[in-house]
């Protein structure tokens, strides 16, 4: 079969792999939609591509390519030794939690493989990954599609729409509060979507109108445009001169991230989401004496996956629509080409 590479500055290249077969504990999924995630970016821009990436980030892998994707949705189709039945059934439509780890250690056993010191596996980034018509994956890395939800909606939860619901539920955020969420790509308006449909007032905050004007559409109360106006008077502005109840900071950017905890009111909560760069805080002013929250969430456990799935499809958000482009895998660098330049909604891999 063909997989997609990151083969570095900005190379996208399809590549010849063995059909996988599963050994004990793997499944064979094959891969109906592999969605497309910002993260993919900091890969594809690197010199190096995906082994080089994943030795920088201390992910380990053996520096050879890997196959690119780490939203996987589809259905098992093949079960190796030790497997139970029941774990996987053959046709069962399933998501990958997107990690592996020891298996043993409490981080492991709670669903967080990738908080795992014993080392990790980063699927798309460290081992072979979803864009490609099958995947090889332990079965414990499983987690349900639930009937109503596309297996696009699927791969979107499997990295940055589970993101979101992740960074919402380490905030405790609760309905009927405001939330500014900082840039409006795939996870931001993951954000977007999922607040209000928590009964949250959204304040979508980015530099690019076209994304501005999507987060419109996706029920953001209102814009900022960060790049035009100053985010800390206008949140400020459109909270009565108090500061914001909830900030995710979803770009990455520095600018951003202190503007986020500036434009908190006193007793403010902010999440960092987005990776990256740093950020300088004058602790007094801007945390201390406002008694701020600022806290750093990643991803999220395979019991928040099945938990989000299951927000989006009791609540029927349209987590469809955050794709706004569609791609076949021969369109892979055509696809990275377009989601490089960041004002675009998200991609998706059909097969
Ligand atoms: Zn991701
Ligand atoms: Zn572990």
């Amino acid at each position: 079969m063909q997989g997609v590479v990151f083969t570095g500055n900005r190379k996208v290249e399809l590549l010849e792999f063995p059909d996988p077969t599963p050994g004990p504990g793997e499944v064979v999924l094959e891969i109906k939609a592999s969605g497309m995630c910002g993260s993919d970016l900091g890969v594809y821009r690197s010199q190096g591509g995906g082994p080089a990436m994943a030795a920088a980030l201390g992910l380990g892998g053996d520096g050879t390519a890997v196959i690119a994707g780490h939203e996987p949705c589809g259905v098992v189709v093949a079960r190796g030794p030790e497997v139970l039945e029941k774990a996987a059934p053959i046709g069962a439509r399933v998501m990958v939690h997107h990690y592996d780890g020891c298996g043993t250690c409490s981080h492991c056993k709670q669903g967080w493989a990738q908080l795992c010191k014993g080392g990790i596996t980063v699927y798309g980034i460290t081992g072979d990954g979803a864009h490609a018509p099958y995947m090889k994956v332990p079965a414990h890395t499983l987690v349900a599609l639930p009937e109503p939800l596309s297996f696009a909606a699927g791969a979107a939860i499997s990295c940055g729409t589970g993101t979101a619901f992740g960074a919402i539920k380490r905030m405790n955020m609760p309905g009927g509060t405001t939330m500014a969420v900082f840039g409006q790509g795939p996870v931001g308006l993951s954000a977007t979507l999922l607040g209000k449909a928590m009964g949250t007032r959204i304040i979508a905050v980015d530099i690019s109108d076209e994304r501005l004007a999507l987060a419109k559409q996706f029920g953001a109360d209102e814009t900022v445009n960060a790049g035009t106006d100053d985010p800390i008077d206008m949140l400020h502005q459109l909270t009565q001169g108090q500061g914001v109840d909830y900030l995710m900071e979803c770009s990455g950017k520095s600018d951003a991230r202190i503007n986020a905890i500036r434009s908190a009111k006193t007793w403010g909560t902010v999440c960092f989401v987005g990776e990256g760069n740093d950020v300088t805080i004058d602790v007094s002013p801007d945390m201390l004496r406002r008694q701020l929250t600022i806290i750093g969430s990643w991803t999220f456990n395979t019991i928040g996956q099945g938990a989000c799935a299951a927000f989006c499809a009791q609540h029927e958000v349209p987590v469809d629509d955050l794709f706004t482009h569609t791609y076949a895998q021969a369109e892979a660098q055509a696809a990275y080409q377009l989601f490089d330049q960041q004002t675009t909604g998200k991609g998706v891999f059909l097969f």
